[in-house]
């Protein structure tokens, strides 16, 4: 089974060099043509452990790795690095249910892929005899930066540089990010958006300039959900939602269960979609974005168009008007048409927009239905629901639960939670009618003594730490940057 870019049958791979290269040479994302092809035992599920969900995930989607080698990475990755020993734990709130991704290193659901892409990339370097230093490149609405850094800081053969859009992170994401410590690791602010950080990193892994220079020295790839390294290892927390819902009686075998995601790039909700086509009786994915609606209007309408106005909201993380790894959507939900999936990536660079094929709309119609919150509904919900049940939600989690309130879903529902309150206080002190206090640090401890829930320990120890990244530059520069 081989990997191949969305946009050109011609680019194959095998799973080690798709992870290796992170982006295909045409500028499309590895993907395989039938990813439902393997099955997950589901009859097993039930049984299994988060750990032991994931080590079957990845060696059904990255067929080049041994189920011992997988089991080994898997192991590896997290061990000792998570709050708990299920990983992902799932919390019932109300008649929902809440998993919560976040109880990783960073306080971020990107650490359950970005714990084991270092190790994937390091067991792919030694699988295909390469000697060259592998250089993350990363674009960073938030998360995705300190994950990554946290992931890679001082593993051999690694180095890695994370843009992130100056200004457009918060106050406690910019302290991680900019107090990482590690000899292979550099952290840059863009004067621009996500976006234009985004479409920067791209720029680069196909730039022939930047090929040139790195000859013989360093192979770029990405720690962002471009990578299928990064993509994979999310797909597992899709099954172990349901396993525990099998296991705890709230669901019989087979019934079908819907998602509730708070999107981005994608990424997570694709995963989803992923263990779908694997066997997982998923109902509807419900994919809730912010005033940066762009993905509720392509569901709703077939029609993906970016022109229009880019809001800086309180869940920057889905601060997005272009969302990667739609294109593995549109590729799969094609049947694997890549001059159909060119064609729409042409007419989103050059006019912004494109419009769907009748039948591929048809085919995402079936599986995604979607909503958007803007910043007044995600306090009103954090509000709501922590006065009802005592659950305290980040604002990513809580555009997924306004969204849900409104778009009438038939099974079990289980909202998927992206990040830890913490990450996000203003925003949320806010909510529960407090008023603004200047220093992040300060607004930590007044979350805690309001909620009596503790601060992540990573959290409480950042402001003892130095500074150590100041860069800025414009996004023209970025290149330069890497080169030098
Ligand atoms: C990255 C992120 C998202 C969006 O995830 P995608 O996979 O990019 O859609 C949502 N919430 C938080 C807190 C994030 O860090």
């Amino acid at each position: 089974m081989l990997y191949q870019s969305t946009r050109s049958e011609k680019y194959t791979a095998t799973a080690c060099q798709a992870i290796l290269q992170g982006i295909g040479p045409d500028g499309g994302l590895y993907m395989l043509p039938d990813p439902g092809a393997r099955k997950f035992p589901m009859e097993k599920l039930a049984q299994m452990s988060a750990r032991e969900i994931s080590a079957e995930v990845l060696a059904l989607l990255l067929p080049d790795f041994s189920r011992r080698e997988v089991s080994e990475i898997v192991e590896a990755s997290y061990k000792n690095k998570f709050e708990t020993e299920d990983l992902v734990p799932l919390v019932k709130v109300g008649d929902r249910f809440i998993l919560e991704l976040f109880r990783g290193p960073t306080s971020a659901f990107k650490d359950v892929a970005l714990s084991v892409l270092p190790h994937l990339i390091t067991a792919s370097k030694n699988k295909l005899g390469v000697t060259e230093d592998i250089l993350i490149l990363t674009a960073t609405s938030g998360d995705t930066g300190k994950a990554a850094l946290e992931g890679f800081h001082d593993v051999p053969g690694t180095r890695i540089i994370v843009f992130y859009p100056h200004g457009g992170v918060s106050q406690i994401q910019q302290a991680q990010m900019a107090t990482q410590a590690g000899s292979n690791v550099r952290v840059c602010a863009i004067r621009g958006n996500f976006d234009d950080a985004q479409s920067g990193v791209k720029a680069i892994f196909t730039s022939p300039r930047a090929a040139a220079a790195l000859q013989g020295k360093a192979i770029l790839s990405s720690a962002n959900s471009i990578n299928i390294g990064r993509l994979a290892p999310q797909v597992m927390y899709y099954f172990k939602a349901y396993g525990d819902l099998l296991r705890t009686g709230e669901i019989f075998p087979g019934e079908l269960v819907d998602f509730v995601v708070p999107t981005g790039n994608f990424g997570n909700i694709l995963a989803g979609y992923l263990a779908k086509r694997m066997g997982l009786p998923a109902g509807q994915f419900l994919c809730a974005s912010n005033a940066n609606n762009v993905l509720t209007d392509f569901l709703g309408t077939g029609v993906y168009d970016r022109n229009r106005p880019f809001h800086l909201t309180i869940s920057p993380s889905m601060d997005i008007l272009i969302s990667s790894n739609l294109e593995r959507l549109l590729f799969l939900a094609s049947g694997g048409n890549c001059q159909e999936v060119s064609s729409y990536m042409d007419s989103l660079k050059t006019s912004g927009k494109y419009r769907l094929e009748p039948a591929t709309w048809a085919a995402i119609q079936a599986d995604f239905l979607a909503g958007y919150a803007d910043d007044a509904q995600t306090k009103a919900a954090i509000w709501r629901v922590y006065e009802r049940y005592g659950y305290l939600m980040d604002t990513h989690t809580a555009v997924a639960w306004d969204v849900a309130d409104r778009v009438p879903l038939k099974n079990k529902t289980v909202v998927v939670s992206t990040a830890s309150p913490y990450k996000f206080c203003p925003a949320v002190l806010s909510a529960l009618g407090e008023a603004e206090l200047g220093d992040p640090f300060a607004q930590l401890d007044r979350l805690q003594a309001l909620t009596g829930i503790p601060i992540p320990a990573n959290l409480a120890g950042l402001k003892e730490l130095p500074i150590l990244h100041r860069d800025i530059i414009h996004k023209e520069e970025m290149e330069d940057y890497v080169l030098a």
